[in-house]
């Protein structure tokens, strides 16, 4: 049960609130978000929400009985849209497009990347600086050094920042190079990392892990939320099945599902979802008409020479091509839904 408190609520009005919920058996958890004051209730029993429902400081009471609430679409009529600022927004009917290398390497390929993400209209780039690699002994990123000149060039092109946190301690020295933190799907369930960036005001993007299920992305998204930071954004990065075929499988089921069980925006990764170049264009397309709000997508100048994830990532050409395609995909699917 979700409790909307009034934003100017006071003490004595939450402490008689919590008292009548924990009588009526319900322990309950206050949240206090960047729109909002809530108190979330949990518990079983039956009751008459009339013995709540007109104690001063409430606005309005939800019954949400799924383990995530606040993410829930059962209490929020509009879907979130989440404002990174300079007229650039994710989430309620428009397409988003992240694009950017796998990781960041050195300053022309940042260089060369902006290039093409402005001749195609794109302003948001992803680029990894800390990567979680296999191997050790594999390329792990270009580091804090790395993350601030791909910000410097960013910030001077109007393009925002998309880029993977991977543990609490580097969160305050990321914290003014980034737009998005992108947690990565075997931080799926790191739950101090979840509520840390719960605590920050800056958009948070959460992978599914590659194990993980609907129900726990959508609880992940609750930890960050439930720490007062609405701007989350799901992605759906296919998961592991018995298929040896592709990397990963990329489960637009997922999309449509989570379209109906949240108001967050949902984004698709294909370049991970199938891991093979030659398939990214088609999932992505199919994600966009699945209902997915953006695409991520790697993309580097010669993808034969990537520091990570070249086989698949798609080259300027290609993804041109795939913008163009999205783009008019996106146009269909608006008329099939008659917005
Ligand atoms: C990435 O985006 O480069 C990445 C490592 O993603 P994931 O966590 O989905 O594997
Ligand atoms: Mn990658």
């Amino acid at each position: 049960m979700i409790i909307q408190l009034e934003k100017n609520v006071k003490t004595s009005e939450i402490a008689q609130i919590k008292k009548t919920v924990n009588q009526i058996g319900y322990q309950t958890n206050a949240v206090k978000t960047q729109s909002g004051n809530f108190l979330i209730a949990v518990g079983k029993a039956e009751f008459d929400i009339r013995r709540i429902g007109q104690l001063p400081g409430i606005i309005d009471i939800h019954r949400v009985s799924d383990a995530y609430k606040l993410v829930s679409k059962k209490w929020r009529v509009y879907d979130t849209e989440i404002d990174l600022g300079d007229g650039v927004k994710i989430g309620r009917k428009q397409l988003s497009i992240i694009a950017g290398p796998c990781s960041i390497e050195d300053e022309s390929q940042i260089k060369s990347t902006i290039e093409h993400l402005k001749a195609n209209q794109i302003s948001m780039m992803r680029g990894g600086v800390f990567k979680p690699r296999t191997s050790p002994y594999a390329f792990r990123g270009a580091g804090i050094e790395g993350l601030k000149l791909f910000s410097s060039y960013c910030k001077a092109n109007n393009i925002k920042v998309v880029t993977e946190v991977m543990q609490v301690a580097q969160i305050e020295e990321m914290l003014p190079y980034v737009d998005v933190f992108q947690v990565g799907t075997r931080n799926a369930q790191n739950f101090n990392l979840l509520d840390a960036l719960g605590k920050i005001d800056k958009a948070v993007m959460l992978k599914r892990g590659f194990s993980g299920t609907i129900d726990e992305l959508l609880q992940a998204a609750e930890y960050v939320y439930s720490n007062g930071n609405e701007k989350i954004i799901l992605c759906e990065r296919g998961i592991r099945t018995f298929e040896t075929s592709y990397r990963n499988t990329l489960d637009l089921n997922a999309v449509p599902i989570l379209k109906e069980k949240s108001h967050l925006p949902v984004i698709v990764d294909p370049s991970h979802g199938v891991g093979l170049r030659n398939y990214i264009e088609p999932m992505a397309l199919a994600a966009v008409m699945s209902g997915a709000d953006g695409i991520i997508a790697e993309v580097h100048a010669c993808p034969e020479k990537a520091a990570s994830d070249g086989q698949q990532t798609l080259n300027y050409a290609e993804a041109t091509q795939l913008y163009d395609r999205l783009r008019q995909t996106y146009h269909l699917k608006k008329s099939f839904n008659g917005w």
